[in-house]
Protein backbone atom coordinates (compact mmCIF):
# COMPACT_ATOMS: atom_id res chain seq x y z
CA UNK A 1 0.00 0.00 0.00
CA UNK A 2 2.98 2.20 0.57
CA UNK A 3 3.49 2.92 -3.13
CA UNK A 4 -0.26 3.80 -3.43
CA UNK A 5 0.73 7.55 -2.93
CA UNK A 6 3.86 7.94 -4.53
CA UNK A 7 1.88 6.51 -7.79
CA UNK A 8 -0.83 9.23 -6.58
CA UNK A 9 2.06 12.08 -6.76
CA UNK A 10 3.89 10.90 -9.94
CA UNK A 11 0.52 11.27 -11.46
CA UNK A 12 -0.49 14.65 -10.49
CA UNK A 13 3.28 15.54 -11.93
CA UNK A 14 2.79 13.97 -15.04
CA UNK A 15 -0.61 15.74 -15.09
CA UNK A 16 1.36 18.90 -14.76
CA UNK A 17 3.89 18.03 -17.47
CA UNK A 18 0.48 17.56 -19.75
CA UNK A 19 -0.88 20.83 -18.63
CA UNK A 20 2.64 22.49 -19.70
CA UNK A 21 2.89 20.84 -23.06
CA UNK A 22 -0.92 22.63 -23.50
CA UNK A 23 -0.06 25.38 -22.63
CA UNK A 24 3.31 25.07 -24.97
CA UNK A 25 0.71 24.28 -27.68
CA UNK A 26 -1.07 27.19 -27.31
CA UNK A 27 -4.45 25.07 -26.65
CA UNK A 28 -4.43 25.91 -23.00
CA UNK A 29 -3.15 29.02 -21.13
CA UNK A 30 -1.52 30.61 -18.47
CA UNK A 31 -1.62 33.43 -16.50
CA UNK A 32 1.37 35.40 -16.29
CA UNK A 33 1.21 36.68 -13.38
CA UNK A 34 0.04 33.93 -10.75
CA UNK A 35 0.91 30.86 -13.23
CA UNK A 36 -2.66 29.40 -13.09
CA UNK A 37 -3.19 27.65 -16.05
CA UNK A 38 -7.13 27.59 -17.89
CA UNK A 39 -8.36 27.61 -21.22
CA UNK A 40 -9.82 24.16 -20.90
CA UNK A 41 -12.87 22.36 -20.27
CA UNK A 42 -14.93 19.38 -22.03
CA UNK A 43 -12.44 17.69 -24.48
CA UNK A 44 -12.70 19.59 -27.93
CA UNK A 45 -9.36 18.43 -29.48
CA UNK A 46 -9.09 17.47 -32.97
CA UNK A 47 -7.75 14.46 -34.98
CA UNK A 48 -4.58 17.24 -35.91
CA UNK A 49 -3.76 17.33 -32.41
CA UNK A 50 -3.67 14.15 -31.93
CA UNK A 51 -0.68 13.81 -34.63
CA UNK A 52 1.15 16.13 -33.70
CA UNK A 53 1.12 15.16 -29.84
CA UNK A 54 1.94 11.50 -31.26
CA UNK A 55 4.56 12.90 -33.40
CA UNK A 56 6.00 15.36 -30.57
CA UNK A 57 6.28 11.47 -28.36
CA UNK A 58 7.79 9.90 -31.22
CA UNK A 59 10.79 12.68 -30.85
CA UNK A 60 11.57 11.03 -27.67
CA UNK A 61 14.14 12.32 -25.67
CA UNK A 62 15.07 15.09 -27.66
CA UNK A 63 11.18 16.45 -28.55
CA UNK A 64 9.15 18.16 -26.53
CA UNK A 65 7.86 15.66 -24.73
CA UNK A 66 10.81 13.76 -23.17
CA UNK A 67 8.24 12.52 -20.15
CA UNK A 68 5.74 10.78 -22.66
CA UNK A 69 8.04 7.90 -23.75
CA UNK A 70 8.24 6.39 -20.32
CA UNK A 71 4.48 5.75 -20.28
CA UNK A 72 1.94 3.76 -22.96
CA UNK A 73 0.30 6.28 -25.76
CA UNK A 74 -2.81 5.69 -24.18
CA UNK A 75 -1.81 7.00 -20.83
CA UNK A 76 -0.36 9.85 -22.49
CA UNK A 77 -3.82 10.25 -24.76
CA UNK A 78 -5.42 10.23 -21.07
CA UNK A 79 -3.25 12.66 -19.71
CA UNK A 80 -3.66 15.39 -21.75
CA UNK A 81 -7.09 14.84 -21.99
CA UNK A 82 -7.02 14.77 -17.58
CA UNK A 83 -5.05 17.99 -17.90
CA UNK A 84 -7.23 19.89 -20.31
CA UNK A 85 -10.19 19.15 -18.58
CA UNK A 86 -8.69 20.13 -15.11
CA UNK A 87 -7.80 23.40 -16.20
CA UNK A 88 -11.27 24.34 -17.40
CA UNK A 89 -12.55 28.45 -17.07
CA UNK A 90 -11.98 31.16 -19.22
CA UNK A 91 -9.44 33.15 -17.13
CA UNK A 92 -7.18 32.65 -14.52
CA UNK A 93 -9.13 32.60 -11.09
CA UNK A 94 -6.67 34.57 -9.36
CA UNK A 95 -7.31 37.60 -11.72
CA UNK A 96 -11.09 37.36 -11.98
CA UNK A 97 -10.88 37.62 -8.07
CA UNK A 98 -8.98 40.78 -7.98
CA UNK A 99 -10.88 41.92 -10.90
CA UNK A 100 -14.00 41.48 -8.91
CA UNK A 101 -12.49 43.38 -5.91
ZN1 LIG B 1 -3.87 35.66 -12.98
Amino acid sequence: MGGMKEMMIEHQEDVALASDYLVNKGVLQKCEYHGEIFGGGAWKLEGEFWRTAMADRNRGDTGPVPWATKIEAREYTDLLKEAYEEHCGDECSYCAKLMAD
